[in-house]
């Protein structure tokens, strides 16, 4: 924010030629990055007449790009032997009358940036849609220059008013809780007429949305965050942007967007959502083709990333954001859909500037084979390579969800569950596959286990102790639910209570609540703060035995360390018999309730009093 205030002082300050530039994207870059090539998109009314030239010479202009449209120039520099600080880009054309310049800044990078690690499994994500989680600033509630100026809590699809800081106000309550790492929701600007609450209609790949804070704000929670050793995850989207979006008034090329012929009459095409067609070996290019490069919906331009600029532009905007915010993962939106050689260069290029960054991409599909494609490592069969680290597990989760609503038989129940995690030989690896009891897209995990407080325990001690990287919904903890109106996205976003001044209830200070919302908060609380340091469930050994009778056994194992996890559908009291799980090692050793702090020695048989889940430990 603060180069771009000199940029606007400087450009004030050359009073004659103030009108010639209105962006320079990225506003400022660093040096000592592993690509030493920078693009600049330089945006000003008939900008593309002029030429450009540097006057440092450590500093090469490589290329200069023209698209057709003249208010677009493209400028490549060489940064190889650069050092930081400030130069001046020059413009000239014939006649000096009109010659400027500007100031634009290569950064130190902050130590260590290269080697940040991202999100592993031994974290556990808290998803967040910010303008329903804390509106700390009423002030930004309504911003009259942008096109959607109301605020009313009592729509579904309307602004509410949560923000940046709300968040950064609550991270005491997320880090006690046991959470390790954030992804909110995109908060960029997204001044979009309607709706424009969800954020992924993006106006602007630079800015923060004003109505969710400033670019200090996005700037403070990262810092504050990473204070207490909770990670940042930004959610980016590279297919699509809002209709809104500065590109589509002055569109830079004429293959900037996809069918942009079509949108020039006012025809939006739109994809066919046939998601398979990537993979799918007898696919029409018909099909294929709609699927890429079709719109996400008619107020959201597809975006071509086969145009170099574009791409470059898009890679470039992803970087810009880790090392600024200092990011500690990515997660990309609608990953099937861009072009999908742009999208293996993308991760790849991140990748290759920070080798233990995370990125998880969202492919939405209950098939574990096309969740494992997208997923670095696998030999995909159409030669494609991936460098993308996670994927979701969308197939696990309905897995789990159907598990516990059917009632069990030989091909129901438990064993939807035991047979969903046996898919795991197909992924390159499994421990990184995002798993989660739903997301901001999906009915919340209470309203799919149609209210059942217990089945809900089951289903989140059972994730929370898988091989994966677990994220949970915001709401999740006090059982939160949409079931009045199935599938209603905006309904599903409900507003967190305590996060509004007025509010009835508190769950932050966990005031007002119900005894069933209370015990699940505390529940997963002790959970998520044992996950927090267990080896065993960061990294060891998965065993699990078929489901049997009511009851489906799954234990991880490090060293010492064994956690056991018991889900048991039977009503009356059973006695288990032990001796099958001999294997795990268990035998004589004292177990420790995660929940109740219960002890017991794990010999012959075990007395279970009714359904739910157990979560036993040899540690603690
Ligand atoms: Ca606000």
């Amino acid at each position: 924010m603060k180069n771009l205030f000199f940029l606007i002082l400087f450009i004030l300050g050359s009073t004659l030629f103030a009108q010639k530039i209105d962006r320079i994207e990225p506003a400022y870059w660093w040096v000592g990055m592993e690509n030493t090539q920078l693009e600049l998109l330089i945006y000003g009314k008939d900008i593309a007449q002029f030429t450009p030239s540097v006057d440092n010479k450590n500093i090469q202009i490589s290329a200069v790009k023209k698209t057709g449209n003249n208010n677009y120039l493209f400028l490549n520099l060489d940064l190889s032997k650069a050092v930081s600080g400030k130069f001046n880009i020059n413009f000239s054309k014939k006649g000096k009358r009109n010659n400027f310049s500007v100031a634009y800044e290569l950064k130190e990078r902050n130590q260590n940036s290269k080697m940040r690690e991202g999100f592993n499994s031994s974290d556990v994500i808290y998803l967040i849609t910010p303008d329903r989680f804390a509106n700390a600033d009423v002030t930004n509630d309504i911003v009259k220059t942008m096109n959607e100026k109301t605020v009313d809590r009592k729509n579904d699809y309307g602004r509410h008013g949560g923000d940046i800081k709300g968040m950064t106000n609550h991270l005491d309550y997320i880090h006690e809780m046991g959470f390790t790492a954030i992804w909110p929701t995109p908060v960029l600007t997204n001044d979009m007429k309607n709706a424009s609450y969800h954020g992924y209609a993006m106006t602007d790949f630079y800015q923060v949305d004003p109505r969710f804070g400033t670019m200090e704000d996005y700037s403070e929670l990262a810092k504050s965050a990473k204070n207490k050793g909770i990670k940042l995850i930004m959610d980016q989207v590279a297919n699509h942007i809002g209709l809104e979006h500065w590109w589509m008034k002055d569109l830079p090329a004429n293959d900037w967007v996809n069918y942009q012929d079509e949108f020039l009459k006012n025809n939006m095409v739109v994809t066919n959502h046939r998601r398979t067609t990537n993979q799918d070996a007898y696919a029409s290019v018909k099909d294929r083709n709609l699927m890429s490069e079709g719109w996400f919906v008619s107020s959201m331009p597809d975006l071509n990333q086969r145009n170099p600029l574009l791409a470059t532009y898009l890679i470039q905007n992803s970087i810009w954001w880790i090392e600024t915010l200092d990011l500690g993962g990515i997660r990309q939106d609608t990953y099937p859909y861009p072009n999908k050689q742009f999208m293996s260069d993308w991760a790849g290029a991140i990748m290759k500037e920070y080798p233990n960054f995370s990125i998880v991409g969202e492919e939405w599909s209950v098939n574990p084979l096309l969740v494992g494609y997208w997923q670095q490592g696998l030999k995909n069969k159409d030669g494609y390579v991936s460098n993308l680290s996670s994927t979701m597990d969308f197939p696990m989760q309905k897995a789990i969800v159907d598990a516990l609503n059917e009632t069990e038989s030989w091909d129901k129940g438990f064993v939807k569950m035991y047979e969903g995690l046996a898919n795991d030989f197909s992924y390159a690896n499994p421990s990184n596959i995002m798993i989660f009891p739903d997301n901001h897209d999906m009915d919340r995990i209470f309203t799919q286990l149609k209210e059942n407080v217990v089945n809900t325990k089951m289903a989140l001690g059972y994730l929370l102790a898988l091989p994966r990287i677990p994220q949970l919904y915001y709401g999740t903890e006090i059982l939160m639910q949409n079931s009045a109106k199935p599938g209603d996205h905006g309904l599903i976003r409900t507003d967190f209570p305590g996060g509004w001044k007025d509010d009835k209830s508190n769950a932050f200070k966990g005031e007002g609540l119900t005894s069933d919302q209370a015990e699940m908060q505390s529940f997963l609380k002790k959970v998520l703060n044992y996950r927090k340091n267990s080896e065993a469930i960061h990294s060891g050994k998965t065993i699990h035995f078929a489901p049997e009778n009511g009851v489906y056994m799954l234990f991880r194992i490090k060293n010492d360390e064994i956690v056991t996890v018991i889900l048991n559908k039977n009503e009356k009291p059973i006695l288990l018999n032990l001796n099958r799980f001999e294997e795990v090692g268990l035998k004589g050793k004292q177990v420790v309730n995660m929940i109740t702090d219960d002890t017991f020695i794990f010999e012959n048989n075990l007395e279970i009093g009714s359904k739910g889940v157990l979560l036993l430990t040899t540690k603690k």
